[in-house]
């Protein structure tokens, strides 16, 4: 029998755990895999595209473990009541190829993209930031809010999307869940929202080279956390913020973001540090309080590898139902898999004739 972790059971969980500590603890378990990046089978995700989204399949492995996530990003799905970002995944043993684990990675997604965005801003914003931009306030909006209160200390929150609704909702939902010490501001303009920010977090949805930040928005200093733009054909910010001479971008698996991410719109020979560098003391994300930083950030599979890894230890620590799905057959002669597949037939027919 396989773990399996459903919609209820990873409910349970960050109800258990608090969603705040859950990125957190996630986050500590992100770093130390970004530690051990060398030990790691590494590839750029393979991509579905079609006209309206994208499918894609993201395994890794280090040799003893092999994850692998199934997810969609389909930006128009919000207008008939569908999620633009779903997913699932599968932790599996590299020494037998059975899996071990199957668990929805919908939630899972938007709390580990947040645990990343504020891991990565421990290590590239200034210390001192307070003022957090959000533009795009859908589905992310709330795990990034509070991974950023959380593991950043932000105390002022300025808000725009351009659905007031999503707004609404992300007001609604930040109140609901007590973040009474964050000044929260509605902004009529992304312009207006990024003013006085110290760091921009971007996590619009739109399958197109969008300009969401442009040049003149971005003050000394900044750390933009840009969410969004994962794919190729589908972008955030103007390029010439990222050709700042004082610019500095830090992205998960170079190879992966060439092709995905914001620097998908400068040449190869575009200068990018690696998150692994950072943590490993190889590279440094930040020099000074004056240069602009920017984690290009678009998704990649360790992420999801120690999440599957934070899931299956929670699921199994905190007790409460643990359901299991029959997803590997038991066989009692390996060699006999037929005689497997008949016996319960066989069975069945008995309790047939018997009836
Ligand atoms: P969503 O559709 O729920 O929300 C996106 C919001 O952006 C919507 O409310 C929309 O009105 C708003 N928006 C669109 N264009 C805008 C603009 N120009 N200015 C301001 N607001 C704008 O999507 P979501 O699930 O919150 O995901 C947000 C983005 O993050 C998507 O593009 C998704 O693919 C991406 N994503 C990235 C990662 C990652 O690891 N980097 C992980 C998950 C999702």
């Amino acid at each position: 029998m396989i773990q399996y972790i459903g919609i209820e059971r990873i409910k349970e969980i960050v109800r258990r755990v608090g969603a705040a500590k859950f990125m957190e603890g996630l986050a500590l378990e992100i770093e130390a895999d970004y530690r051990r990046w060398h030990e790691f089978d590494k590839s750029p995700r393979h991509a579905a595209h079609s006209p309206v989204g994208v499918i894609e399949l993201m395994p890794i492995s280090d040799g003893r473990d092999y994850t692998f996530k199934y997810v969609n990003g389909h930006p128009k799905n919000t207008a008939s009541g569908l999620l633009t970002v779903t997913a699932f995944g599968v932790l599996a043993d590299v020494d037998t190829g059975y899996p071990r684990l199957i668990s929805e990675l919908t939630f899972t997604t938007a709390l580990r993209t947040a645990a990343m965005s504020a891991l990565a801003a421990r290590w590239a914003a200034r210390p001192s930031s307070r003022v957090m931009a959000m533009i795009g306030n859908g589905a992310q909006a709330e795990f990034q809010a509070i991974a950023f209160r959380h593991m950043l200390g932000i105390r002022e929150l300025r808000l725009f999307d351009t659905d007031p609704r999503a707004t609404d909702k992300l007001i609604r939902n930040l109140a609901a869940f007590g973040l009474e010490d964050v000044n929260i501001m509605r902004c009529a303009s992304t312009a207006e929202a990024v003013r006085g920010a110290d760091i921009v977090t971007t996590a619009t949805a739109d399958k197109r080279n969008a300009v969401v930040l442009t040049p003149e928005m971005i003050a000394e200093g900044m750390h933009l956390n840009a969410v969004g733009g994962d794919c190729p054909g589908k972008t955030e910010l103007h390029a010439d913020i990222l050709r700042r001479a004082d610019a500095r971008v830090i992205v998960e698996f170079e190879p992966q973001s060439r092709i995905e991410g914001e620097v998908q719109q400068l040449d190869a020979s575009f200068p990018v540090i690696e998150f692994s560098d950072v943590v490993l003391g190889a590279a440094r994300a930040r020099e000074n309080d004056r240069q602009v930083t920017i984690f290009d950030s678009v998704g990649f599979a360790l992420e999801d590898f120690s999440s599957l890894r934070y899931l299956e230890r929670l699921h199994r620590d905190i007790g409460g139902s643990q359901p299991k799905l029959d997803l590997i057959p038991p066989v009692r002669d390996p060699k006999d898999l037929f005689g497997d597949l008949l016996s319960g037939r066989e069975q069945q027919q008995v309790r047939v004739r018997a009836v």
